[in-house]
């Protein structure tokens, strides 16, 4: 019997709580560097933790049933997963990205991904002529995040999958945001997904993770011989509370995106608050292609305010929003991209994206939307 999702957060594609010690209903930490071999020549189906755990392989397990993948990495962080991945390309590949993307990953492109003589292209992907216009001779992968970051602007991932298709590029989809409760880009066509497991997989801000999905058995192969040639593991513990996480995936989800369609309406009628970017409203210029390729909206916002001095007021007045970087846990975060996220991305670049000093990033949790509603009012006042 195929489980369904939420299901499928809990158990994967089966139950298998009868393999662990003592019928175990949780998975145990196997805090252990390494494992004994019953005989000369043959192995437990663990040897050594750098290349597999127990604890761990039944996270990723999970994370490959959620995304329908062929098979998951759990790496340290989620740009421990993005570097694993650039490592799929050859020197002199060329890459098309969609232009708002997370800072960190930009980083990692233009400071590591040069001196690999890998080259990119930034281009607002939500327009797909745009991107086959952008398309060269050394063209080897579009990488994309939809809805992005911080701007949510949506791409649409079937035009993408034509053009991969139609050139020869892998898709690399970063699917953070949404994550497999909302979004499955394998399903579209997508060749590899990357995650910040350290946002909604694992959910509660106590933990960084990073996954690499990929729905090709070839590629999967190739992600292994990284996986364990780099070293960037997740640990067992670790693994633990991602498993712990993603139990509870759905009801967090279900409960963040609600409260941030109410927070999402509540802003636009605010009078310091200009703009609002949420997909889930029907005038968000993305919301429909979104519809057409995700079952949600998923709960991070992003706003604009009057003026420099109402997002400085905003992020040292709130008191039950912590005004910090991440997103995706439980607890609501106000975040400042220019100065946090994207400090990193060149300043021309950032003020074109609409990155400026009036710009604002919230990612919103579980508490009462209320309370929420309450601190944003006091904080803007
Ligand atoms: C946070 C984030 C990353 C990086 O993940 P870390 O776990 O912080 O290394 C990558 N992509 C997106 C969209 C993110 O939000």
């Amino acid at each position: 019997m195929a489980y369904r999702i939420e299901t499928k957060c809990i158990h994967g594609e089966e139950k298998v709580e009868k393999a662990h010690s003592f019928g175990a209903v949780s998975v145990p930490i196997y805090q252990t560097a390494t494992f004994a071999h019953p005989g000369v020549g043959s192995s437990t189906g663990f040897d050594y933790s750098r290349e597999s755990n127990p604890t761990r392989a039944e996270l990723e397990r999970i994370v490959s049933s959620l995304e329908g993948a062929a098979d998951t990495v759990a790496c340290t962080t989620g740009m421990a997963a993005i570097a694993l991945c650039l490592e799929l390309l050859e020197e002199g590949s060329h890459i098309v990205c969609t232009d708002d993307l997370y800072g960190g990953s930009v980083r990692l492109f233009t400071e590591l991904g040069k001196k690999r003589g890998l080259s990119f292209s930034y281009v607002d992907t939500s327009d797909a002529a745009l991107v086959e216009k952008s398309i060269c001779q050394n063209t080897k992968a579009l990488y994309i995040e939809t809805p992005s970051n911080p701007t949510m602007k949506v791409t649409d991932l079937r035009a993408m999958k034509k053009l991969a298709d139609q050139k020869g590029l892998l898709l690399i989809v970063d699917n953070t945001f949404l994550t497999p409760y909302f979004q499955n880009p394998l399903a579209l066509g997508a060749d590899l997904v990357v995650h910040s497991g350290t946002k909604f997989l694992g959910g509660h801000n106590d933990t960084l993770a990073g996954f690499l999905c990929t729905s090709r058995k070839d590629l999967a192969e190739k992600i292994r011989f990284l996986y364990k040639t780099v070293g960037c593991c997740l640990s067992p513990f670790d693994s633990f509370l991602l498993i712990r996480g993603i139990k509870t995936l759905s009801v967090r989800l279900e409960k963040q995106q609600s409260n941030a369609l109410g927070l999402a309406k509540w802003l636009k009628q605010q009078e310091k608050v200009r703009q609002v970017y949420y997909v889930g409203l029907e005038e968000h210029p993305g919301h429909a292609v979104n519809r057409t390729q995700a079952s949600g909206y998923g709960s991070m916002i992003s706003f604009r305010v009057d003026s420099p001095q109402t997002a400085v007021n905003l992020l040292e007045r709130i008191q039950l929003i912590s005004y910090a970087e991440s997103l995706g846990g439980t607890e609501s975060l106000l975040t400042y991209p220019m100065l946090q996220t994207h400090g990193d991305v060149p300043i021309d670049v950032r003020e074109k994206l609409g990155i400026t000093d009036t710009f604002l990033r919230l990612s919103v949790g579980i508490e009462n939307i209320e309370d929420l509603k309450q601190d944003l009012a006091q904080a803007l006042a």
